[in-house]
């Protein structure tokens, strides 16, 4: 079968790899139907984390399951299916604790040695504990939908879950710092899932910022740094605002995160540290800031996302701003890297 391929950093190809298979009796493989570049592939693709030559890419796709090991239950050859980013039991403590991201028996796809998202076929570990089936089955999904279902997999839920960390909740205020489609997920998620009244983004893009304002931002604020946190303050009466996600992960964002939070208010960070940003803790204890942060367990939130996309009533589908095959995935990073697309789905 043909998959994405890391060569070195700023060259990723399409090669021939063995096909996926089941390995475990928990295992299933999924014919992938759509997959997407992450913006946390493009570290590697930047040459700013490591990555072995010949690795396998992607962690984000939906398919339809083609084999199930002996001992998977939920699925049946045949189901449509959205994969998190990481793979889990859904049965061990950290799962039952709602953070499959730290699942004692989980992994993460295009890890080496494992699958990619980004090829025509993945073996996905612990079937039953990762894949969520769309209840209406193959046939009651329209392609349309292919696009918002695919966004579950990472960014809607990893948006979700930076409010979910700043807590949100219905009447909130909120100001989002990042508009990749983590950062306008996470506006959508806190107007549409969570009910927040009013939602402060920060982004200097316009067709970003237009989908920042669909998703439901009610002011968009173009100024970065200390600019960018007198503008919010401007916006709540000098006070700051009290719920803040942090969707980018680097030591200014985290900045002007704790810059623009008001006295007791909230940080929910999902931006991946990559970077090395430092937290100094002197303004966040004067201020009585509470921050939480992680890596978002996807599984978490799937099944309630899926149905409210199935329902009509939330589509994060817009995040993908570019279409292309899997061979020319080569583009699609050099479109994401250059930002002239926001996220790129692959077919
Ligand atoms: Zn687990």
């Amino acid at each position: 079968m043909r998959a994405a391929l890391y060569v070195s950093a700023g060259n990723v190809v399409v090669g021939e790899v063995p096909d996926a298979s089941i390995s475990a009796p928990t295992d299933a493989v999924v014919r992938v139907l759509r997959s997407c570049i992450c913006g946390s592939d493009l570290w590697s693709y930047r040459g700013i984390v490591e990555r072995a030559a010949g690795s396998r890419l992607g962690h984000e796709f939906i398919g339809v399951v083609e084999a199930i090991g002996a001992e998977v239950t939920t699925l049946r050859p045949g189901d449509l299916v959205v994969a998190p980013f990481q793979w889990s039991d859904n049965t061990c403590p950290a799962c039952l604790d709602g953070i499959q991201t730290s699942c004692q028996n989980g992994g993460t796809f295009g890890a080496p040695g494992t699958d990619g998202g980004q090829g025509e076929a993945v073996r996905v570990p612990r079937a039953d504990g990762t894949l969520v089936a769309v209840a209406e089955g193959t046939s009651g999904v329209q392609p349309s939908l292919y696009p918002a279902l695919l966004a579950t997999s990472d960014v809607m839920a990893t948006g979700l879950h930076g409010a979910v960390l700043a807590g949100v909740s219905e009447g909130s205020t909120v100001a989002v710092i990042g508009d990749g489609a983590v950062g306008l997920c996470a506006v959508l998620g806190a107007v549409s899932v969570l009910g927040a009244e009013r939602v402060i983004l920060l982004s200097r893009h316009a067709d970003r910022s237009a989908i920042g304002r669909s998703f439901g931002a009610s002011e968009v604020i173009a100024e970065r740094g200390e600019a960018g946190i007198a503008a919010v303050r401007e916006l709540t009466g000098g006070l700051g605002v009290r719920h803040v996600v942090e969707a980018v992960g680097t030591k200014q964002s985290w900045e002007m995160a704790v810059g623009m939070a008001r006295d007791g208010g909230s940080i929910g960070a999902v931006g991946v540290p990559h970077t090395a940003p430092e937290l100094p803790l002197f303004q966040p204890f004067i201020h009585h800031l509470s921050i939480n942060l992680g890596i978002a367990p996807v599984r978490r939130y799937l099944p309630d996302l899926m149905t409210r996309i199935m329902g009509g009533t939330l589509n994060p589908g817009p995040v993908f701003d570019a279409s292309m095959g899997l061979e020319e995935v080569a583009r699609g990073y050099a479109a994401m890297d250059s930002r002239t697309a926001i996220k790129v789905m692959l077919s």
